[in-house]
């Protein structure tokens, strides 16, 4: 019996799509990521952003009509830069195609179905969903812990997002895959200025408690992942304060939730649309060895200690080990692979 594998393609990398000659390294396309799973076959598409578009006529030309394609979509969310590329997938308008359509449940009445299946009314798009060739189905999840069949389970979690926005934890054959899009860190909701005249001491302390025990529940979420694929739509320096509340997090604190998860490879996704692919290569030279560098406070029930990279690697624990790619060529690749230029460290 030959080895299993799971095969991710990053078909997308931002948040509108912009094509465009300073985007051709890293992609001007919106969120959609090909997951290949091998031994038994299984195509996941993660969200359906422009992106797809390419992935579909990917697939056609692949011979995918020939045999009928199968595909479980995994939405995050229903944002528009999430699904405005599913009326253009190809394969929808081949007769024998079957999409299953996950996604988070109903909103305000507005079921899964009505509001992915609504871009093709007349008002969007020339083409009804009643008349795709396709079978589609739509499913709804909340957070949980799902089976899919064939060895591949997926466990839900909700992220902070000013929409319901799913995180995903794929698991098929030892490997894990995660996502953490469109998501920021949960934060204190309550005034901590005490010369504030809405300031109250328990309340501010009660809203830090619960801000850190959801931060920790998504880092356990994220905890030991193969790949985690996180939002890094700003820097620091524009997230605070002009951006707080949008529901994006900044890339230092993205490869801070990746260390701080031990997660084995990290790829910093869902930019900002401003970001050339030059600066995109700045941010990872940047960030990548300042994280490296720096001093980390690490804690546990009972114990806190201070380590950095270095000292941290000497020890052999895991948080740093996997952070770099000499580490990973022979770990990750063997039965995981990405395809795809992405931050990817
Ligand atoms: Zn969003
Ligand atoms: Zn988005």
């Amino acid at each position: 019996m030959s080895r299993s594998s799971m095969k991710i393609k990053f078909w997308a990398f931002g948040v509108h799509p912009l094509p465009r000659p300073h985007t051709v390294k890293y992609g001007g396309n919106t969120a959609c990521i090909e997951v290949k799973l091998e031994n038994p076959d299984r195509l996941i598409i993660l969200d359906a952003g422009s992106g797809i578009r390419e992935l579909g006529n990917h697939l056609v030309a692949g011979g995918a009509f020939k045999t009928g394609l199968k595909a479980d979509i995994f939405l995050t969310h229903t944002h528009w830069d999430h699904i405005n590329g599913f009326p253009f997938f190809t394969p929808l308008y081949i007769p024998g195609t079957q999409v299953t359509v996950h996604g988070p449940i109903a909103m305000e009445n507005h079921s899964l179905e009505k509001i992915v299946g609504g871009q093709l009314t007349y008002y969007y798009f020339p083409v009804q969903e009643t008349d795709l060739a396709a079978k589609i189905g739509y499913r709804e999840l909340k957070e949980g812990h799902y089976d899919f069949g064939d060895g591949l389970t997926v466990q839900v979690q909700y992220l902070n997002h000013p929409l319901l926005c799913l995180g995903y934890r794929f698991a098929f054959q030892g490997k894990i895959l995660c996502t953490g899009y469109d998501t920021e860190p949960f934060r204190n909701l309550f005034c901590t200025d005490p010369s504030d005249p809405g300031y109250d001491p328990v309340m501010a302390q009660e809203g830090e408690m619960a801000a850190l025990q959801e931060n920790q529940r998504i880092q356990h979420f994220f905890d030991g992942a193969d790949l985690l694929i996180h939002d890094a739509q700003y820097t620091l320096e524009e997230y605070r304060p002009a951006k707080i509340g949008w529901g994006h997090t900044a890339v230092e604190t993205a490869i801070e939730t990746g260390l701080k998860s031990h997660v084995k490879r990290l790829a910093l996704f869902h930019h900002e649309p401003v970001r050339t692919d030059q600066a995109l290569d700045e941010m990872e030279q940047t960030f990548f060895p300042q994280a490296l560098n720096r001093t980390w406070t690490f804690s546990l029930p009972g114990k806190e200690w201070k380590s950095t990279c270095e000292k941290t690697h000497q020890k052999k624990l895991k948080f740093f080990i996997h952070m770099t790619m000499v580490e990973m060529k022979g770990a990750f690749l063997k039965s995981l692979t990405v395809e795809g230029p992405t931050i990817l460290r």
